[in-house]
Parts: structure tokens; sequence; C-alpha cells
């Protein structure tokens, strides 16, 4: 080898190695696919008080202060259900970050709400692992027995009904204000303060056609939206009474949804109430 050759033969070589130093910056970062339509309080790892939790089964706001999501987002199409049995295995998240309190399952005990899965066990029933990660406290809210057991239970199976007609669903939930009525009666916290009992329930379902079309959003997307107290006493209400806009949620929670939605497209989906 002349000295020219191993000149070049050293310049590629230190070019290839700057260009494999690169490739991680300039590689955009990976996408949480429950995040698709976007994330609706820029979550980010800055704020314990908009913690984004960024999982396989789902992704999450998580609200340290609160002791519960400020949103959870997911992805639902059949790919997510099969045969796997609900796990029942409640337990601490523990993957919070130093300085977050890490809420227990006992924190709920006696309190009179329910631990109410945002993402719920029936919508990850492909695998025992999906299914377990659903019982994390970080996908719960005390939730008023009633709002969580009756209608918002039947939202939750009219959502996997439209799976099953071939749908694909990116919902969104949380609750938000404090305040709610459980079995004991009316609470603005439970563990001590630890855990804030939402005032309502909210939650917002992109309906598409058929998966694999995230990118299909259009003016005529069916989006249903629903707030719901979280009380005792709507059991057996129908959700289609508690339908509202998108844009009543963001107004009442200050988020963002479908930030990944054209704007234009945004402002007309988002105004409408769903009536079918
Ligand atoms: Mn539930
Ligand atoms: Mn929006």
């Amino acid at each position: 080898m002349n000295r020219t050759k191993l000149s070049i033969l050293v310049i590629v070589s230190f070019l290839g190695a700057v260009l494999i130093a690169l490739i991680p910056s300039i590689a955009p970062a990976q996408t949480n696919v429950h995040l698709t339509m976007g994330n609706p309080s820029g979550a980010g790892s800055s704020s314990l008080n908009n913690y984004l939790l960024s999982k396989t089964q789902y992704a999450t706001s998580h609200n340290c202060s609160k002791g519960i999501p400020n949103w959870v987002s997911w992805q639902l199409n059949s790919s997510w259900l099969g045969s796997a049995p609900r796990q029942n295995n409640f337990r601490a998240d523990t993957t919070l970050p130093s300085g977050c309190y890490q809420v227990s399952t006992s924190d709920y005990s006696g309190s009179g709400f329910d631990r109410g899965h945002m993402c719920p066990s029936g919508d990850r029933t492909d695998t025992v692992t999906n299914n377990s990660a659903t019982f994390l406290m970080t996908n719960m809210i005390p939730q008023a027995p009633d709002n969580n057991q009756g209608i918002w239970a039947n939202l939750e199976d009219y959502s996997r009904d439209l799976v099953t007609q071939g749908k694909e669903l990116y919902i969104i939930s949380g609750g938000y204000g404090s305040g709610g009525t459980g079995s004991n009666g009316s609470a603005s916290t439970i563990a001590s303060g630890k855990v804030t009992v939402p005032n309502r329930t909210w939650k917002v379902i992109v309906v598409l056609d058929s998966p694999g079309n995230a990118s299909s959003v259009t003016t005529s997307t069916r989006v249903i939206a629903v707030n719901i107290p979280n009380t005792q006493g709507v059991r057996d209400s129908d959700w289609r009474s508690y339908r509202v806009s998108v844009d009543s949620i963001e107004n009442a929670t200050g988020y963002d949804f479908l930030s990944n939605v054209s704007a234009s497209t945004q402002s007309v989906i988002e105004a409408r109430v769903d009536n079918q």
C-alpha cells in the first residue's frame, strides 16, 4: 500500500466514524405508535407534572403532584385483542423518576373509588405481558364505581365492537378538576392527599375505517368525545348523552388533541359532536 492509498483509507475511515457517531442525532426520535395523533400536553422528561411514560402498550403523561395521569393515549385495533386472561395485578409503576410518588394499589383501599383503568384491561388481551401493563397504577384514576362499572365500561365495550367491525381507534382519556363522589361520599383527594380525585372523566376516540391508515384523518373522520361526571348515579346512563366536542375538552383541560392532524381538519372534527 503506497502513501496515497493509505491516506485515502485513513480519511475514509475517519469520515465513516464521524457518520456513525452522527447517525443517532440525525435519525428522528422513535415515535410511540400511541402518540400517532399527537402528544396533547407536550409531555416529556423536564416536568414531574407532565412526565411522559412511553410504553409498548400505551403512552401517558403522569402528574406526580396529583398521583394520576393527565392523560393516557393508546391505539386499538384487532392486533391488540386475543385471549389473554385478565391479570388483576394492580401495582406501583417503578419506572417513575425519583422524586415522583409511586401510587400503590393500597392507596385506593377503602376510599370508595375504583382503581379505574384508562387503557382498559379488555383492550390489551393479545398477550399476558400487555394485559399486565394495564394494571400499573400510572394507568389509573380514582373513578366513582357507578361511572367505572356502568357508563364508562359500556363505552369501552362499544369501542371494542367498532374494532370487531374492522376499525382502528386512537383513544385518549383522563380526568380533570378535583372532587368526585364515590361509594363513601365526596372527596377531592385520597391517600392522605397524594392522589387527586378528578371531578370529570373524559375520553376522545378517533375512529378510522381500517388499520394502518393513521394519516388518513379527514374532515369526515368520526371522532367520539365524552365528558362524564365522576359521581355515583350515572351507572345506567347512556354515554351517548354525554357526548361533547373535542374543542370543549381542549378548553377544559388546556390540552391540544389530534395535534398531528392538520389545523384545518382539526377545526372541523374537533367542533363536531358525534351523533352516530
Ligand atoms: Mn374501568
Ligand atoms: Mn386539537
